[in-house]
């Protein structure tokens, strides 16, 4: 009988890495250690990542913990190493780049397929250019609470296990701590990682790449008649999906660079993301971003830019320029718009699918572009109004002012709520049932750059509570939460000036 997750691996010294990405050729990656981190000590575990690679729970206050996930001590099995990448970055190929600061250390074979685990900070590579090999506490503790937040919200991401931190000074514009988090993922493959081989002309590492990620990742596409063709439209598909999530859950990624697409679809690399708080689709979350590349709106159309980048390098394997592009185009557009429209008739409260629900979406981010409300309250407070209210009802401003109030054109909400009723009486919608689903689809809690920034400034006075707290209610971002209301408010004066650039 299968043991329960949590049980299989009752100590670290339990879990036994295998190697499979080592196992590629020499010119894929260099195996190499990480640098040791001085007197690391925990910062933030998180119990739901260390489920899934099937840790127990004492495992992870084990004192060896910190020496483990800091890289200062090798698991078992482990092959430590650094892979090379090239990719584009702002639209411009930027040649090779690599694993500049971070060692994947192999995989744990689990009932959902293998979890590569890697180290983020431990230390420079041959791939570190210029830069020292670290990651700073601020930067691993928003990677950290962002990864388990977007897994909670039902976003395709990578996962993190912990935050490891420690004295050691990292200078970027100030001198600020080192730490490593600790990230998990079937496999941390990316775009990139294909660019860089068709950059170089070489075919047969292409191929070799492409049946990596078939064999250990996607094993159903073998049974394609032409598996590397299938694989571009698995990610295609599953790129438009992840896209999706971004805009319906006002996610914002930051760095789209070919480099930190995941060739499985995964969020990954997170850096100067943000979650949309007052409503604006021109929103640029990077403040290195200075032509909005990568801004809310332009996120569907980055994606699919960065798939013909992707499709562009398996082109020897696919076929030609026509093959690649109804390939891409075949899968991503579909996938983007189906799974909008789903996750938007969701945030609404549409249980079916009616002609002009599309027209009528555009209408409601036409209406929050105009008024700028909170994103997440908006749907959040969306989702506790009745239906069928009177249009005539005098009672109509008092029931719907917990939306109606965070709009300045008060009479455009009114009209777009008289709207909405009549769309949901059309399908006779029923107030309980679909309240308690609409609550489902429009989170409470989203990881807010303030609530991120109060739990860091806890954290660099050596208080790790407050991340602690955030994991814990962002854990569970459907649910009240009455001991964590504060997380849900939009940014405190202090906060409305805070910026996030590339720098981590
Ligand atoms: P990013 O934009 O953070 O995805 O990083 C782009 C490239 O720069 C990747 O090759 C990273 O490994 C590398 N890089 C970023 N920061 C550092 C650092 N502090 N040390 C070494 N390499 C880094
Ligand atoms: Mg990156």
């Amino acid at each position: 009988m299968a043991q329960p997750p949590f049980t299989r691996y009752p100590t670290l010294e339990a879990l036994h890495l295998g190697s499979a990405f080592a196992q590629l050729p020499a010119q894929f990656h260099t195996r190499l250690a990480p640098t040791p981190l001085p007197e690391p000590h925990p910062v933030g575990i998180s119990p739901d990542a260390a489920a899934l690679l099937g840790l127990a729970p004492q495992a992870c206050e084990h004192p060896e913990f910190a020496q483990v996930f800091a890289g200062n001590r090798l698991l078992p099995g482990a092959e430590p190493l650094a892979a090379v990448y090239s990719g584009h970055q702002f639209g411009v190929w930027a040649g090779q780049l690599g694993d500049g600061r971070a060692h994947l250390l192999g995989e744990v074979e689990t009932d959902a397929g293998p979890l590569e685990i890697q180290l983020k900070g431990a230390g420079p590579t041959p791939y570190s250019r210029f830069a020292d090999g670290r990651a700073v506490l601020r930067s691993s503790i928003r990677e950290f609470l962002a990864s388990e937040a977007m897994a909670a919200l039902g976003v395709p991401t990578t996962r993190a296990l912990c935050v490891i931190g420690s004295d050691a000074p990292v200078q970027r514009e100030t001198w600020e701590t080192a730490a490593v988090v600790t990230r998990l993922a079937p496999s941390f493959v990316r775009f990139g990682s294909f660019e860089h081989w068709h950059a170089l002309d070489r075919q047969v590492e292409l191929r070799l790449l492409a049946d990596h990620v078939i064999d250990r990742c996607r094993p159903a596409l073998r049974e394609s008649s032409q598996p590397y063709a299938a694989l571009l439209g698995d990610v295609a598909r599953r790129t438009g999906e992840m896209v999706a999530h971004w805009q319906a859950v006002g996610f914002m990624h930051g760095v789209m660079n070919t480099d930190n697409m995941s060739i499985l679809g995964l969020t990954l690399d997170y850096g100067p993301f943000g979650f949309m708080e007052a409503f604006d689709a021109g929103h640029i979350c990077n403040h290195s971003d200075h032509y909005g590349r990568y801004s809310y709106r332009a996120q569907p159309r980055v994606a699919h830019w960065n798939l013909y980048a992707l499709g562009d390098a398996l082109m020897p394997l696919v076929g030609p320029p026509q093959a690649v592009r109804e390939i891409i185009d075949g899968h991503f557009i579909p996938a983007l718009e189906t799974t909008f429209l789903r996750l938007m008739r969701a945030k609404l409260g549409l249980r079916i699918a009616a002609d002009g629900d599309a027209e009528f979406i555009d209408q409601t981010f036409g209406l929050l572009q105009a008024n700028r409300p909170d994103y997440t309250t908006f749907f959040r407070a969306l989702s506790h109004l009745p239906g069928g209210v009177e249009t005539a009802s005098a009672e109509r401003p008092r029931i719907d002012a917990p939306v109606r109030d965070q709009f300045a054109d008060r009479a455009r909400c009114d009209a777009w709520l008289v709207q909405w009723r009549a769309r949901l009486a059309q399908e006779g919608s029923v107030d309980g049932d679909r309240q308690a689903a609409m609550r489902l689809a429009n989170p409470k809690y989203v990881l807010r750059n303030w609530v991120a920034e109060s739990a860091i400034r806890r954290a660099r006075e050596g208080d790790f509570g407050g991340v602690a707290e955030v994991l814990d209610c962002l854990r569970r971002p459907f649910e009240e939460q009455p001991e964590y209301e504060r997380y849900a408010a939009p940014p405190p004066d202090w906060a409305a000036g805070l910026a996030v650039s590339c720098s981590s």
